[in-house]
């Protein structure tokens, strides 16, 4: 997330942050420059409205003495190096370049062998993400005469990026394209570079267009440029960003994402219709697909299942018998809706099948007569090596299974999930066909070659 010349930056990136909370909830920052190069940065382990506070942000925005300034933010969602402190961004660096700050969605695939070049180098780390690589690399490359589009150039993999200077900011965006990255103006003057459309629908800012994939955007005082550091390919979204990911009121790759997980939801009613009583979603990740399907399908769409606001997803814990309280305190079972009926359960996706086969447990002791599940996407079959944290394969419950074994294993009746033809057809617009999206994680065809085992704590010191 990055502003540029508007008063009160920090607080602007605030509540950015905020309505992106869904992307991250690990940790928040948020960094400023001013133009003589200082940089203030505030950043800690926690939810955006944990970690700042008034003062906080005051004391960011007190750098530019209440003229428009401008400033990048943060929400982290680890793919690479651990959860803790020294891993929060905005990553802040100074080089003979000047000083510069920058914060990463993605991942990058070639981050420790560009890490141990480095190294040999003599460079220091103080961090295991992938991010430190990016602004080690900014550092040794200011004898080049573009640094930032040699630094790009020398990155595989998922990245869109935000960087501050004390003289501009620069996005910039993988050439597949698979995080989504969008450009918003504010009516009065200041642009914004955000993850998604909501942070710009939350800030009062319009949206422009999205950054291109391979190209970096510069804003500066003489408004805005846009060159190329790299060659266009056919893009490869991530796809998991419509069936998941992003807010469903953000508009994504070109298409409306809560629109799309109807659609989803409507498909795999036409492909897998049962006899039931009722649709119900899993709350909140199947809320938009179950009216899909009900529309569908004709049967009565009822929320059976009512979530705790109040519980986050952090607060699911890794042992089952932790995970197991922490269901039955998240989310409460209508009894009075579910007793007796043959109902249709639609959630988004399954990844291990921990959490599902618990909220299933819970729906048939409310008296559920049969459950169906219905997965508004492809069985998860692959890890995925660009941005969403999926563990090894043999931790997905679709690995070497069968769904009745599957549907055998979660306690319900049947399971079926949506055809990898049946999602390409949805997310597919006439502008964004479906072979531009990257579904690895479904089918196993990764974009790019992958270099040997990439593991997310490949960047730990003893590695
Ligand atoms: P589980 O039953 O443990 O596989 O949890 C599946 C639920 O977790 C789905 O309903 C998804 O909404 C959600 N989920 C989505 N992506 C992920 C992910 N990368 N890791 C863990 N859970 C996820």
């Amino acid at each position: 997330m990055a502003v540029w010349g508007a008063p009160q930056p920090a607080h602007i990136t605030f509540h950015a942050l905020y309505s992106l909370q869904h992307r991250g909830q690990e940790s928040a920052g948020i960094a400023v420059c001013g133009r003589d190069g200082k940089m203030e940065r505030h950043a800690a382990m926690g939810l955006v409205p944990n970690v700042f506070d008034a003062e906080t942000l005051d004391a960011l925005d007190a750098v530019y003495d209440s003229a428009p300034g401008s400033a990048i933010g943060h929400n982290r969602y680890s793919t690479t190096g651990s959860s803790e402190q020294e891993n929060t961004q905005p990553f802040v660096g100074y080089t003979a370049g000047g000083a510069v700050a920058l914060a990463h969605n993605g991942n990058i695939v070639n981050a420790k062998r560009l890490r141990h070049e480095l190294e040999g180098d003599g460079r220091v780390f103080t961090s295991t993400t992938d991010t430190e690589v990016v602004l080690q690399l900014l550092a040794r490359a200011n004898t080049e005469p573009d640094a930032l589009a040699w630094t790009l150039s020398q990155l595989e993999g998922a990245f869109s990026l935000v960087f501050l200077f004390s003289d501009r900011v620069e996005l910039a965006r993988d050439p597949y394209g698979w995080r989504p990255l969008v450009l918003g103006r504010f009516p009065d003057g200041g642009w914004v570079g955000a993850s998604e459309t909501v942070a710009l629908d939350a800030i009062g800012a319009e949206f422009v267009r999205e950054v291109e994939p391979g190209e970096i955007v510069t804003i500066d005082d003489s408004g805005l440029a846009s060159r190329r550091f790299d060659e266009p390919v056919t893009p490869a979204h991530c796809v998991f960003e419509h069936v998941y990911f992003a807010s469903p009121a953000s508009r994504v790759f070109g298409s409306t994402v809560q629109l799309v997980r109807e659609r989803l939801g409507e498909r795999i009613a036409e492909e897998n219709p049962v006899d039931a009583d009722l649709v119900t979603p899993m709350p909140d990740s199947g809320r938009s697909a179950a009216t899909g399907y009900a529309r569908v399908s004709g049967l009565p769409y009822r929320e059976a299942i009512i979530p705790n606001r109040y519980v986050g997803r952090t607060f699911i814990k890794p042992t089952t018998g932790e995970r197991a309280a922490a269901v039955r305190l998240k989310l409460n079972v209508v009894a009075e809706i579910v007793e007796g009926q043959r109902i249709v359960v639609v959630d988004d996706s399954i990844v291990r099948g921990t959490t599902t086969r618990l909220k299933m447990a819970q729906l048939r002791k409310a008296g559920a007569k049969e459950i169906h599940l219905r997965i508004s996407c492809p069985p998860i079959h692959h890890p995925c090596y660009f941005g969403v944290d999926f563990p090894d394969r043999k931790e997905l419950i679709a690995t070497d299974r069968t769904t009745q074994e599957i549907a055998a294993l979660l306690g319900v009746d049947s399971v079926a999930y949506l055809s990898i033809e049946g999602l390409h057809e949805v997310v597919g617009t006439p502008e964004v066909p479906g072979d531009h999206y990257c579904d690895a994680c479904f089918s196993g065809r990764y974009p790019i070659t992958i270099e040997g085992e990439l593991r997310k704590d490949a960047l730990t010191k003893h590695c």
